[in-house]
């Protein structure tokens, strides 16, 4: 029989992952069982996603960039990633401004919801965290984030998933000097780079072997976790007009990708999809990383020296489905508690709301942090905060889920893009975990 492809196994567990947790919620039990006993196989799981993602980074633009021959290049990978990541950002932000300007989904809320909504979460440690998270990064100085970007110790920033981008910048650094020093001298150290990436991308076929049964945990856990049914259903308008949104992202992605690479997008969106449902069920782009990567290289046919650099710096910078919401929770916010938004303010958010995506980490929740500078922003008063957020916590995962899919979707997408544009979009060349099996088996 015919293997099930992987990303129907992978919605599978998904789907039996739901069910699971919500027959759960039934039992008295069942809640603490499903956290303590299945949570863990999804939790370890993402542990080594993230395991993996540093040396996969420094091995594959390592090689991505020793491979090119020529810096120039390099710098029209570079321009072209950056150009295209705020373009997607922005068209992002718009779509989410209009939408939730022309349905006002905050005008229906009724005083009694906003009260209870702030009653149950104003005073939440997932609400204050956020709040205080955001006044520490918004203390620091307009160039902080250059400063940050270098790293004063190259194994330090190495043991810090959360500091890719001192990662890059290292490994860039140490790739271009390859270069100058001819290829002969670099060779040793690149075929040792080149060896480990194989190694590292073999170890992502291995991890995706438990993917279905991952994710299976992973959502009963969610569901075991989510809040009272009620809260959901008010705020069920605002959640749609966020998915609407993230919805037609994905059809912009899909009408770029036919237009410019000339690729069938169904076929873009089949090969991606695996990376996608990863997204949805970890609500992370920094532990969905090396999938993505492997998809995109393996399966779409985008060349090394391009996904290796556009991959990592989308994963940390290029948030669409994230300042999308951005865009709509402050607009929101401002609608159910009556603050009127001017021109100015709306166009403040397009601004702030591509900034925060860039200083949004790739892990779950961090937009709701960059949301609270978008709101301070447009003047809204710091003592309602709080309010503000509470009105939105309740749905904030489950569309944490859903804008994750459009980060990494936005990611793969403009790595084809920019692969297209310096001719190094291939065909696809898939590697099993197996291939080479018999010979030490
Ligand atoms: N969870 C998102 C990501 O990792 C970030 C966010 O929107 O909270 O891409």
């Amino acid at each position: 029989m015919k293997k099930l492809e992987l990303h129907w196994q992978i919605l599978i567990g998904m789907l039996l992952g739901i069910l699971f947790g919500f027959g759960m919620t039934q039992i008295s039990w069942g809640g603490e069982f499903v956290s303590d006993w299945i949570q863990p196989l999804g939790t370890i799981f993402v542990k080594l996603l993230k395991l993996i993602a540093i040396p996969l980074i420094v091995a594959s633009l390592v090689k991505g960039i020793s491979d090119l021959k020529d810096i120039s290049k390099f710098r029209n990978i570079g321009v072209r990633t950056i150009a295209t990541y705020i373009v997607t950002t922005v068209v992002a932000i718009t779509i989410g401004l209009v939408l939730v300007n022309v349905m006002q989904p905050g005008n229906g809320i009724s005083e009694d919801t906003v009260a209870k909504l702030t009653e149950t979460y104003a005073g939440d440690s997932g609400v204050t965290s956020k709040i205080e998270e955001a006044t520490r990064q918004k203390d620091s100085g307009p160039l902080q984030f250059l400063v940050d970007m270098v790293p004063d110790n190259a194994m330090a920033a190495m043991t810090d998933n959360g500091l890719m981008l001192q990662v890059i910048f290292f490994t860039v650094f140490l790739g271009i000097s390859m270069l100058l020093i001819g290829e002969e001298k670099a060779k040793p150290l690149k075929d040792f780079f080149d060896a480990l990436n194989d190694v590292v991308l073999k170890m992502v076929d291995l991890i995706m072997l438990s993917a279905p049964y991952a994710v299976f945990a992973l959502l009963a856990g969610v569901v075991v976790s989510s809040s009272d049914p009620d809260l959901l259903l008010a705020l069920l308008k605002y959640a749609g007009v966020v998915v609407l949104g993230l919805a037609l992202m994905i059809v912009f992605y899909c009408i770029i990708v036919a237009v410019v690479t000339k690729k069938n997008p169904l076929w873009f969106l089949t090969q991606i999809s695996p990376a996608q449902l990863l997204a949805f069920s970890t609500s992370s782009s920094a532990a969905t990383l090396p999938v993505t990567m492997e998809r995109v290289e393996e399966h779409i046919g985008v060349d090394k020296e391009v996904s290796s650099f556009v991959l990592p710096v989308g994963a940390t910078i290029n948030m669409d489905g994230t300042s999308l919401y951005q865009g709509v929770a402050a607009v929101f916010i401002a609608q159910a508690l009556g603050f009127d938004l001017t021109f100015g303010n709306q166009l403040t958010i397009v601004l702030t709301a591509l900034l925060a995506s860039i200083g949004s980490a790739a892990v779950p929740g961090a937009g709701m942090v960059m949301l609270v500078i978008v709101l301070e922003s447009i003047g809204f008063p710091a003592d309602k905060l709080a309010i503000g957020l509470a009105l939105i916590f309740a749905v904030d995962r489950p569309l944490d889920m859903c804008r994750t899919v459009v980060n990494v979707t936005g990611d793969a997408t403009v790595s084809m893009l920019v692969a297209k544009s310096v001719d190094k979009l291939g065909e696809p060349h898939v590697e099993n975990w197996d291939d080479h099996y018999d010979e030490v088996k």
